[in-house]
């Protein structure tokens, strides 16, 4: 390491292709439909962003009955259960769908795996709104495993069953998720693994742990909300780095980079850029006037296109 003070930036970091694809839609609609837009939960879990939408005549609701008849109702990147899906078209909503599509191929090989007479265990957290959604697509309700605990005292099945299979919450840590499937087949042999982390949560992870090569404090922009941002911040904490998730710079405190010489910077999948350059105008406010440099562990290109509206 360096003796002379450094920062360096993640790449890739910040916005994935399923949020960019959200954050579009809803301009869109603002544009097509002019406002009020009704956006079903946040639409990402970032509060800047959520905020600067509601300005903008965005309304977060939390259940339909706050939407008004033939309104624009948008669905944010996580998903939601079909029931959700029925009772907007009941309500005769104009749905606008902004659910990720990795989240539905999700949805789908849930369904699928159902229709074969597979035990679904989903891993993830119950209470976020993706293992919420994709929970909601199955006539059974899955089990649902949030951690290596739960998986050992896992014994819902006969251990010789032969169809079973796995799931993951996109967002998750890649390793802890691997230790957790791993646990599972323990008890369970025959277990399939299916879709899970996505390319852009497995990225940014990476850019992460290329930033400890040569890092010894990490800031995250992101909210403590955003699983795939607070991954982030646990996987440079276990490695033993001094690790900062910052909703705003102004959260972030002079005194906790005295000892640092060198400083990564990255951002969660729902974090706009402008947070983490926030973040490098109070370093310099601090002295750290060194120029970021970017350290690179993927190239990313992917691109959604966007739903109707
Ligand atoms: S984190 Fe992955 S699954 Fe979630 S919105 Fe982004 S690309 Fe889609």
């Amino acid at each position: 390491m360096s003796s002379s003070r450094k920062i360096y930036l993640a790449y890739p970091r910040g916005f994935c292709a399923g949020v960019r694809r959200s954050l579009e839609t809803v301009e869109k609609a603002l544009a097509v439909h002019g406002a009020p837009v009704y956006v079903l939960h946040e639409i990402v879990h970032n509060d800047f962003v959520v905020e600067s939408l509601k300005k903008r005549g965005v309304i977060f609701v939390e259940s339909l009955d706050e939407v008004p008849p033939k309104s624009p109702l948008i669905f944010s990147a996580h998903g939601v259960p079909l029931s959700v899906e029925e009772e907007a078209c009941q309500k005769n909503l104009r749905v606008i769908d902004a659910t990720c599509p990795l989240v539905k191929k999700i949805h789908r090989k849930a369904s699928e795996l159902e229709k074969k007479d597979y035990k679904i265990v989903l891993i993830g957290h119950r209470r976020h709104p993706e293992i919420k959604g994709t929970s909601g697509r199955l006539k059974t309700a899955p089990s649902v495993i949030e951690n290596i605990q739960e998986a050992k005292a896992f014994h819902e099945y006969p251990s010789d069953i032969r169809q079973i299979a796995c799931l993951s919450q996109t967002t998750l840590n890649v390793e802890e998720t691997k230790d957790i499937i791993d646990e599972l087949k323990k008890n369970y042999p025959n277990l399939t693994e299916s879709d899970g982390i996505c390319y852009a949560t497995l990225n940014r992870q990476n850019a992460v742990k290329k930033l400890l090569e040569y890092c010894d404090t990490v800031i995250i922009s992101g909210s403590p909300k955003s699983s795939n941002s607070t991954r982030l911040k646990e996987l440079a904490e276990k490695a033993g780095r001094k690790a900062f998730l910052a909703g705003r710079a102004s959260s972030l405190k002079a005194e906790d980079f005295a000892d640092s010489i060198s400083i990564g910077i990255s951002a969660g999948a729902s974090a706009p850029e402008c947070l983490l350059e926030e973040s490098i105008a109070f370093l310099r406010s601090i002295g750290w006037d060194c120029e970021p440099e970017e350290v690179r562990a993927a190239e990313e290109n992917t691109v959604f296109p966007l739903p109707e509206i």
